[in-house]
């Protein structure tokens, strides 16, 4: 069986992130989705992953 190197979550750095959710190159773990899906717009750490998440896609974008 080949070993899997684990993932880095981009939001929050942790190790943990092998049964997150993979978006483009980037990894995203458990708690951190969660935590998104959750999020209100008015809530101080919602910011905090809006700037996360557009690292995720500036690559692409034009
Ligand atoms: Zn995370």
């Amino acid at each position: 069986m080949k070993e899997r190197h684990t993932p880095v979550c981009t939001i929050c750095r942790s190790r943990h992130a092998n049964r997150g959710i993979q978006v483009l190159a980037h990894v995203i773990c458990e708690p951190c989705e969660k935590q998104i899906i959750g999020l209100q717009c008015d809530d101080p750490v919602y910011l905090f992953y809006l700037c996360q998440l557009k690292k995720l896609w500036e690559p692409i974008l034009p």
